[in-house]
This record gives C-alpha cells, sequence and structure tokens, in this order.
C-alpha cells in the first residue's frame, strides 16, 4: 500500500523534525510552536502512562504534555473505529523496523519471518501484556518515566543527546537487528502500547474480512501480514496483534477482488 508508504515516511519525519528542534531550543534556536510538542506523546511506553496516570489521578506526568491526552483520545477513537492503525500507519518505531525487514527480505529471501516457530511466535506474543503490566506497576509505583531506560523509541529519537541510557541503545539496536529476521519484533513481542491498542480488535466497528467463497487459497494474505496472522484461516480478523495495516486487502495483496476488505457491521466470519 503506497499510501502507507508515505503516511509512515510523514509521521517519521515530523517526530524526527520534533526530536532535532528539542535540542535546538535547548540553545535558543528551533521553531517556538514545535518546541512544545512532547515526544513522549507518542512514544509506546508514553502512551500507555499517559492515559494511565490521567485516569488514576487525573494527573499527567512531568515531560508529558497535555496535548498527549488529545493525541491519547484521538488513537482509542480510531482503534474502537478501526482498530490499532497508529501502530500500522503512525509509530515510527513500528516504520523503521519495517523499513529495516525490507533489508531483511532481501538478505534471507524466504527465510524470511520463518525461523521462529508460528507456535512460539504466538507464544511469545503473550510477552508484551507482561511488559503493559510492568509499565503499569512501575507508574504506579514512581510516577515517573523510569522505564525511559530502556525505551527504544526514545533512543531512536534521542541517540545523539547523551540523554539516552545505554541499556535502551542497546535495546534499540537488538530490535533493529532481529527485523533482519523477523517483521516488527517490538510490535509482535514487547510493545504495551501495541498490547493496549490491540484490544480493540476484538469489538471494533470496521473489521478484516476474507469471504472465503471467492477465496483461491493462495496465501499471499499471509505472507504481506507483518505480524504474522494467518489471514486465509480467518473470516473475520479477531486476532488482537493486527496493526491494521491493510497490507492483506484485495487493493493491496489478494489477488481477488473484494475477498479481503475493511467492512463494518456485526456479520460474524464466514
Ligand atoms: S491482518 Fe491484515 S490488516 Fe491486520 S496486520 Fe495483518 S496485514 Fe495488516
Ligand atoms: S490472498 Fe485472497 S485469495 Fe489468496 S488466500 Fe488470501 S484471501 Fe484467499
Amino acid at each position: 500500500m503506497k499510501t502507507r508508504r508515505w503516511v509512515q515516511i510523514g509521521f517519521f519525519l515530523f517526530i524526527a523534525a520534533i526530536a532535532v528542534n528539542h535540542g535546538l531550543a535547548e540553545s535558543g534556536g528551533g521553531i517556538a510552536w514545535l518546541s512544545n510538542a512532547s515526544l513522549h506523546a507518542i512514544c509506546p511506553f508514553g502512551g500507555v502512562v499517559t492515559l494511565y496516570t490521567y485516569i488514576t489521578d487525573g494527573a499527567m506526568i512531568k515531560k508529558i504534555h497535555e496535548s498527549s491526552l488529545v493525541l491519547m483520545g484521538l488513537v482509542l477513537f480510531l482503534s474502537v473505529l478501526v482498530g490499532p492503525a497508529f501502530c500500522g500507519w503512525v509509530c515510527p518505531l513500528g516504520s523503521i523496523q519495517e523499513w529495516v525487514g525490507k533489508l531483511g527480505r532481501k538478505i534471507f529471501g524466504k527465510s524470511y519471518n520463518r525461523l521462529i516457530p508460528k507456535k512460539a511466535d504466538r507464544l511469545l506474543g503473550w510477552i508484551r501484556y507482561g511488559v503493559l503490566a510492568w509499565v503499569l506497576v512501575v507508574t504506579a509505583l514512581s510516577f515517573d518515566l523510569v522505564f525511559s531506560t530502556v525505551d527504544p523509541y526514545f533512543a531512536l529519537f534521542q541517540f545523539w543527546t547523551g540523554e539516552v541510557a545505554i541499556s535502551a541503545i542497546i535495546i534499540l539496536l537488538t530490535v533493529l537487528g532481529l527485523s533482519l529476521i523477523v517483521e516488527r519484533p517490538w510490535c509482535r513481542y514487547a510493545c504495551p502500547y501495541g498490547a493496549f491498542l490491540g484490544i480493540s480488535n476484538k469489538f471494533r466497528i470496521f473489521t478484516i474480512r476474507r469471504n472465503a467463497k471467492t477465496c483461491v487459497d493462495c496465501k499471499q494474505c499471509d505472507s504481506v501480514c507483518p505480524m504474522g496472522i494467518e489471514v486465509s484461516t480467518s473470516g473475520k480478523v479477531r486476532d488482537l496483534r493486527c496493526i491494521s495495516c491493510m497490507e492483506c486487502t484485495s487493493e493491496a495483496a489478494c489477488p481477488i477482488p473484494e475477498t479481503v476488505q475493511l467492512l463494518g457491521g456485526i456479520k460474524d466470519e464466514a
């Protein structure tokens, strides 16, 4: 989906500009209105923490700007409507893993995404709910962004500042390295925000649906799914890992028109 590529590039560049501008603002330069934008507002950890602290005591954690809440509202509204589109279209950490993954596909060819058995891949996917629980507990106890010491997103956009913990840089490099053999490893196995937003797949209004009557079982939809979901055996994709990227649809990968579509309504699986 070319549109998605451009949206991803656009958001990546915008967030990189915010990060660079923060550095310039500290030395008295930069663009004034942009220096108010919070990098943490769209970070995989910051998003969970913003919501949690607001619900529990109505307060914003220091470093997180109030605009985070508006952004959070938009992300949640979008998730109820079409699922975690934030992950598939906006999150720059997700995007960079996909871009590194393209190189991985070139290097490893057919072995790409196949080194981790499907069953293990599914089981490892539950780790991100452990990370989500950990973030909530740590936040409840400290009310600070202590997880920035392990946050690869923060490392990605601040690595040149000297403010990033070495542990976060190691995690970022590990994630990018793993992206060469498996698509979006951080999103699949570790991201707490993705875990949280993924719950919306169970009740989202517009869902990815496959029409079993017209499907020719070519499994193109499976091979393009960046989250390893078997669309070819689903009627309606309710998998917690779906990131609403739309790569599996008939407009993108499925060769049969109107076989895989994003559709609303409550009619159930084929
Ligand atoms: S099931 Fe389709 S929309 Fe969901 S993550 Fe996979 S390719 Fe993207
Ligand atoms: S790409 Fe389309 S035709 Fe091929 S398996 Fe998936 S749904 Fe069926």
